[in-house]
This record gives C-alpha cells, structure tokens and sequence, in this order.
C-alpha cells in the first residue's frame, strides 16, 4: 500500500452538490481542496459520480436556472467552477477513514492512503429502489419513473395524469401530497393495511380527494417502451395481479446514506444511519471532520439545502484549520 508523504489541508469525500460546494469555499480560501469524486458503479442501481442529480433530467429549481438546467449538466458546471479555484480531483471511492489521530488517514479504493488535517463527508445518500429491470431502464432514460417528486413531478409531462407513489413513509405521503397539485389522480401503492407515516401526514394523503390508497399490493413490472403506461399490481394477500395505469412512477421506499466506508471509523452515526452533526453545525463527532449533503440530512435532500451545507462545512473546516 502507497502512502502519500503530503499532508492535505482538507478532503473532500464525494461530488455531488455539497461536495462541489464545499470545494468551491475550501479552494477559494487557498486550502487547495482534494475532491475524491468515486467511481461510476452500475449494481444494483446507478451510482455515479456527481450523486442523485446525475439521474436527474431537468433541475427547476435551483434558483439562477430560470430555464432548468440538466442536472449532469449541473454538477459539470459546480466541477468546473471548483476546479477554476484549483480543486484537485481524483476519480476513487475511499474504503476506509482512519479518525483516530491527525493526520486522518483515508484509504482509496486504489489502495493507496490519503492524509489530511481535515475531512469533509459529502457522499449522499442514494434513493432505494425495487430493484425491477423496467424500473431502472425507464429511471435512467427519463421514462417517468423518478424516486424524487420534488425534484420531477412539476415537469410537463407529468400535469393532469394519473401517477403513482410507491411506499407507506413521510417521504410516499409528502410526495403524493405534493403530485396531487398537478396531476389529475394519484395512487399510493403500499404493501401493507396500514401506514408508517406520522398522523398528520398520513390524515393531509387521506383526506386528499385525488388521492387514493392501493393497500396491499406491491409493484411487480413496469410497462412501457420509451415512457412508462402502466404498472402490474400484486396482492401481497391473495397473489393477484392487475394492471394500473399510470404516466408516472415515483419510488419513495427510503434512501440509504453512503457511510459503508466510514464503519469502524469513530464518526457516530444517527439511529438511520446518517452521519450525526451537531446541532444546525456541519461537526461530526471528531473534531476536524464534518459532514454535509443528504448523507447528514434525511429530511430536505435538495441540491439547493445540499450545496448550502456544503458551504457550510468548508467555513467550519477553514475555521478550524485556522485556529490549529
Ligand atoms: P421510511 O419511513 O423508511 O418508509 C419507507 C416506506 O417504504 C415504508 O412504508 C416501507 O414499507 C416501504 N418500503 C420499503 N421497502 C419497500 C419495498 N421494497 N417495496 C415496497 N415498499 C417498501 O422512509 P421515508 O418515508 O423516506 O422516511 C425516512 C425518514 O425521513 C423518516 O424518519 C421520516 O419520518 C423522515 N421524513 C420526514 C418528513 C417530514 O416530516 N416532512 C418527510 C420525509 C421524510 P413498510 O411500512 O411496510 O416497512
């Protein structure tokens, strides 16, 4: 295993809003940032570098883009603008962070150890999907199958359609609330008789008039050659199958935050997983490391709050580094 004998002021572990943010602050203070920006993996859905808004066709709102904008077009932009301040990029995932005194050593995915005085954690957090093949073909190639209404379901193509909204959560809920806005029906599919969703949510989706509730069921196949018509239902009691159909998919079954690489690292991690940060702060549990994005923030997930903690956590580490 290779040790660089270099010491970085600061890392940067992950490339999507917050990371790129937190780049773009780290290198205009002269930390001369290292960005470790992952591989692409494929299996068993799309992670890429540049995080969810690489599975994002148009971004309407992030304010300054009043026509949209691309979100691989996005996050090429916050990449250029980081590297314009002279962010250094290397294209690895981290295996495993060692916390437990500075220098912090990180160990790429290449095998060789990374050393910094700082450490920011910006790896997000990926959506979960069912894991069916139509489901991530026509989620990958804007087919209307999304796992974020927020970030897709104003779009044209989806006002005044039938949708669906997959998942019995907060996240189901707020999203099929949020859809009924636009679209002229909306069924949440769930697999159980009752919901996980808190009361006022689940009473906001219930007295809904254009919302209805598909209890028991499980989405099985997605149809649909360029763009998805339907959906084929299961009773998870009787086994039954149907179709529903439907212009638009969205999957709201919970993320999974990035930290598999912080295991066995020191950093605490919230009761779902996520990296804890102190209070509205970007600090970790071990001083000189921080945390920002949706791998620390399981409720807003947006690449507008992302981007801002990102900043957030390039001033505390730039704080920090200064009174060392
Ligand atoms: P969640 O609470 O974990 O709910 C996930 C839902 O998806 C559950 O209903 C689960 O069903 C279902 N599900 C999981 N895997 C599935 C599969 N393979 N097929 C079909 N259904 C599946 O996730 P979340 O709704 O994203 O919420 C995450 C956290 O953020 C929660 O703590 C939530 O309270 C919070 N949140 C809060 C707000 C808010 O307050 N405004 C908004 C969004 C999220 P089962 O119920 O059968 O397990």
């Amino acid at each position: 295993m290779s040790e660089s004998r270099d010491i970085e002021q600061v890392v940067i572990i992950g490339s999507g809003p917050a990371g790129w943010t937190a780049a773009i602050y780290a290198a205009r203070a002269d930390l001369s940032p290292l960005c470790l920006i992952g591989v692409p993996r494929t299996n068993p859905a799309p992670v890429l570098p540049g995080g969810q808004l690489m599975l994002t066709t148009e971004v309407e709102n992030y304010p300054g883009f009043p026509e949209g904008i691309s979100g691989p077009d996005m996050m090429q932009a916050f990449q250029k603008q980081a590297e314009r301040f002279d962010a250094r990029v290397r294209g690895v995932d981290v295996a495993s962070c060692d916390f437990s005194s500075r220098p912090f050593r990180l160990t790429t995915s290449e095998g060789d150890v990374v050393q910094s005085n700082s450490v920011i954690i910006a790896t997000g957090a990926t959506a979960n999907w069912i894991g069916l093949e139509n489901e991530l073909r026509l989620a990958t190639s804007g087919g209307g199958v999304s796992a974020c209404a927020v970030c897709d379901g104003a779009l044209p193509i989806f006002r005044e359609q039938p949708l669906a909204v997959v998942g019995g959560g907060d996240s189901a809920m707020e999203e099929a609330s949020y859809l009924a806005k636009f679209a002229s029906k909306v069924y949440v599919i769930h697999r159980r008789d009752s919901l996980r969703a808190s009361r006022t949510m689940q009473d906001r989706v219930l007295s809904n008039e254009k919302i209805e509730v598909v209890w028991n069921s499980t989405v099985v196949d997605v149809l649909g050659e360029a763009r998805i018509e339907a959906v084929t239902l299961e009773d998870t009691v009787t086994g039954a199958q149907s179709r529903l159909d439907v212009q638009g998919l969205f999957i709201a079954i919970g993320h999974t935050p990035a930290t598999e690489f912080l295991e066995g690292s020191g950093v605490a991690l919230d009761a779902s997983g996520y990296v804890a940060v102190d209070g509205g702060s970007t600090r970790t549990n071990i001083e000189g490391v921080y945390a920002a994005g949706d791998v620390a923030d399981a409720v807003y997930r947006q690449a507008i709050t992302a981007a801002g903690m990102g900043c957030k956590a390039a001033l505390d580490a730039e704080r920090w580094l200064a009174e060392q």
